[in-house]
């Protein structure tokens, strides 16, 4: 049930949490077939929080074979459409219901702020999976334009047992854009959460059978990528990997699909993406509490983070100034309480990825302007403060890799095709933004930048009605979000009916 802010204390409220630790497979939690359990830890204390079912090979078949029979029986692939809806709608208001206990195990598990967990993730999960539902009776399939003798039918199937292997920085959003589309289209699902954030993925498939999800449609196997991300990788009966994760990671899926059945394999992967600010940009304030947000939002773990910022040269001094005073607004705090901004990072290894990259902008000669600490040590947690490098060029490691972490690198340009070229030269292309009055500039601009997405005088905007993916190696396979993402779950099928009339 939803409580009042009031009635909130999220401690007291953790204590008491019953974790469940399990496997889902078919209807009944279960451990590993091997009986092996991996440590989860809580990144803001360093304390263990469970220990969590790891699934082998042989708790994958299980897994398989149950959402094989479930899709060749039809109970939910040849569902009524109508009906079909309404429990993926029951499964949406149920997660609904739930959202504090969902939100809690998110910060919990991977370190965010509670307030970001129960206000920002929640409602996109719940989004995500009614927007899906409501969609499955409102598509039509086609009828080809032939000639009068044959009747030419351009249909979609459901392409049967879709899995899907996520990261932890958003652990339900990320499968939701995947879940719920697959299932919207009449799959059997199959989830394998990261081994740093499964627990909430657990209490999702208990909601799931709650809301009337057949048995063997909604399937949760948790484990190490090594072990059950391989086996579902090299499964020979799945049909579909939907993947978001490191572009390492992807390329064993390419490999994996390759050296077993030619599976489907979608790739949603890291991004290093442009913040572009022009000396006209309309309001410089926003631009930089914008920028911030846009970096140090979830600690920088995102994606689509804006960790390059463009700044006309004019300009750059002055944004650097505002940017310094928006870090205050990040100090790194207790994810459990609700005015947290900045919680901990997921683990020590990704703490020591971000220090080491800190490290780097200093020996490559970027000036530290703000940050480039770690904080609260004594909680045994992995926190680091807001960091910001000014004077960077493009070519340094800070402006070319991925850091997933609090770390912004700020990089002067001073024309607009300079722009376009920095913005452009990059391995990636998820996400971007332009801040400009000029809405030519501001057009062109969306034309000449290739990324996924562009935003307009804000950044990281979008919902579920627009597509979101990258071009080069931030990923291919088809888009999340939008009905574009219930097509990559599907089939096309062309039936050509030949007419024959007497005479
Ligand atoms: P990761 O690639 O290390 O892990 C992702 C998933 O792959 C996890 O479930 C993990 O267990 C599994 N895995 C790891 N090794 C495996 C192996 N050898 N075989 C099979 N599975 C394996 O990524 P991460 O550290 O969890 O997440 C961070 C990355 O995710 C970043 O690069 C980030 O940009 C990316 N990401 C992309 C998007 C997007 O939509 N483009 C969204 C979120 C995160």
């Amino acid at each position: 049930m939803t409580s009042t802010p009031a009635a909130r204390n999220w401690k007291q409220r953790a204590d008491a949490l019953k974790l469940e630790t399990r496997a889902l497979i078919g209807d009944t939690f279960s451990p590993s077939s091997s009986g092996n359990v991996f440590a989860t830890l809580n990144p803001s204390t360093g304390q263990k929080l469970a220990d969590v079912v790891h699934c082998q090979a042989e708790d994958v078949d299980r897994a398989v074979a149950f959402a094989r029979k479930t899709f060749e029986s039809g109970v939910w692939s040849r569902m009524d459409p109508k009906n079909r809806k309404q429990v993926l709608l029951n499964f949406a208001s149920l997660i609904e219901k739930n959202k504090e206990d969902l939100a809690l195990l998110e910060t919990l598990d991977m370190g965010k702020p509670i307030g970001d967990s129960l206000n920002i993730d929640l409602p996109n999960v719940v989004e995500t999976v009614s927007w899906c539902a409501e969609a499955i009776d409102k598509i039509y399939d086609q009828i080809a334009p032939t000639g009068h003798d044959v009747l030419g039918m351009i249909t979609k199937e459901p392409m049967g047992i879709v899995a899907a292997v996520v990261p932890w920085n958003y652990p339900l959003l990320m499968a939701a854009w995947k879940f719920g589309p697959a299932l919207a289209a009449g799959n059997c699902f199959i989830l394998k959460p990261a081994e740093q954030s499964s627990l909430s993925s657990l209490l999702l498939a208990k909601i799931a059978l709650e809301a009337g999800l057949p048995p063997g449609v909604f399937q949760v196997v948790p484990g190490m990528g090594e072990t059950t991300g391989r086996a579902i990788g090299m499964h020979m009966d799945i049909d579909a990997v939907a993947f978001t994760g490191s572009g390492q990671v992807g390329r064993y899926f390419l490999e994996y699909s390759a050296k077993s059945n030619l599976k489907s394999v979608s790739l949603e992967c890291g991004g290093k993406s442009p913040n572009i600010i022009f000396a006209d940009c309309y309001d410089l304030d926003v631009a930089a509490e914008t920028a911030a947000v846009g970096i140090f939002y979830n600690q920088g773990e995102v994606c689509s983070a804006g960790s390059r910022l463009l700044v006309e040269r004019s300009i750059r001094d002055e944004l650097v100034e505002k940017l310094q005073k928006t870090c205050d607004a990040y100090v790194p705090a207790d994810p459990l309480l609700e005015e947290t901004r900045m919680g901990a990072i997921v683990d020590t290894d990704q703490l020591d990825k971000i220090m080491s990259y800190i490290g780097r902008g200093k020996s490559e000669g970027a000036d530290l302007v703000a940050g480039g600490t770690r904080a609260r040590e004594e909680t045994g947690g992995n926190f680091v403060t807001p960091t910001v490098f000014s004077n960077v060029s493009n070519s340094m490691a800070i402006a070319q890799e991925e850091i997933f972490g609090p770390v912004l690198s700020v990089i002067a340009f001073d024309s607009q095709e300079e722009a376009v070229r920095l913005a452009n030269d990059t391995l990636y292309g998820l996400s971007s933004a332009v801040w400009t009055a000029d809405l030519t500039r501001a057009h062109d601009m969306a034309r000449a930048i290739r990324a996924g997405t562009v935003c307009v005088n804000c950044y990281n905007e979008g919902n579920i009605t627009t597509p979101f993916g990258g071009f080069g190696e931030s990923g291919f396979g088809g888009h999340d979000r939008a009905l574009q993402s219930i097509e990559k779950y599907q089939e096309t099928k062309a039936t050509w009916i030949r007419l024959h009339r007497p005479g």
